[in-house]
């Protein structure tokens, strides 16, 4: 095994370590997060408008959520200020035609698109949409989508939620963000998944598959377990940061804020944890 790997690993295990709960429970407690690119949900009506009589979608790939798809099918979103292409149509067809953009998306297109959760579009944005045989436009249909949580009746009694409920998820990726607000939906359709847009994404630097974990209020306000103490010295004016846990992991640093880091004797310090520091310009200062 290379040495890099090896890290990785030792890494792996001290953070599950550090966490309160035993790893096993800690993995029970993961939640997948999937990040939704911008796309457009279409009524039968709307379909045959924009692809052409008697026409239906051709399921391109299937989506996490059961008998849900990505179709071949593509439009175009147009604004008063701008246009975006290539944009996925979601199936099978809904009631209600609904087009789900970014805030970055919304800006471009000069479009005022509500903080929505999906299918509550009554007074959210106007939109236009065009298809190879036609186009439409909608009085009102564009949002922003807020993130959310599907899962199933279990899973909702394994988290101790409910249908509705607005909790905190900490996603647990490059650039680690708390999500506050978001909406738990229940139903035994569900498989367990978190859902937010390219811009949450990208504020926490996912790529790829990433993991969230919902979490109290208390937490959601509560910093990293250190404690600030005096500057010993006069020409330290700042305030000192001393860790307090036995085991500094890269997971800790890259949540620090503080330019220098004191660390008690006994602490260990992982090789990523050091990267980590020296990527960030953070002194680790041993006591
Ligand atoms: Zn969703």
């Amino acid at each position: 095994m290379d040495e890099q790997l090896i890290q990785a690993i030792v890494e792996q295990v001290l953070t599950q370590l550090n966490q309160s709960t035993t790893p096993t429970e800690a993995l029970d407690q993961r939640i997948p997060i999937a990040v939704s690119a911008r796309h457009v949900h279409l009524s039968l009506e709307h379909i045959e408008h924009l692809f052409g009589e008697g026409y239906t979608l051709t399921p391109k790939s299937e989506l996490s959520q059961p008998r849900q798809f990505a179709a071949m099918e593509q439009v175009t979103i147009v604004g008063p200020k701008d246009a975006i292409s290539n944009v996925r149509v979601l199936g099978p067809a809904r009631d209600l035609t609904q087009v789900e953009v970014s805030l970055t998306d919304a800006r471009k297109l000069g479009i005022h698109a509500p903080l929505r959760f999906s299918g509550d579009i009554q007074n959210s944005a106007p939109v236009t949409i065009v298809g190879p045989k036609g186009s439409i436009y909608l009085h009102e249909g564009c949002i922003v989508a807020a993130s959310h949580i599907h899962m199933s009746p279990d899973d909702a009694r394994r988290f101790n939620v409910t249908e509705g409920q607005s909790i905190n998820v900490r996603a647990h990726s490059a650039r680690p963000v708390i999500f506050t607000n978001v909406k738990i939906r229940v139903s035994e359709r569900y498989r367990l998944e978190m859902h937010i847009d390219t811009d949450e994404g990208n504020a926490a630097f996912i790529q790829g598959s990433s993991y969230g974990e919902i979490i109290s209020e208390e937490e959601t306000n509560q910093p990293i377990p250190t404690i600030k103490k005096e500057a010993s010295t006069p020409e330290q004016k700042k305030e000192l940061v001393v860790y307090q846990k036995k085991v500094l992991t890269e997971q800790a640093v890259l949540k620090l804020t503080t330019p220098e880091l004191l660390l008690p004797k006994k602490t260990i310090v992982t090789a990523l944890a050091e990267d980590a520091a020296r990527r960030k310009g953070i002194t680790l200062v041993r006591q």
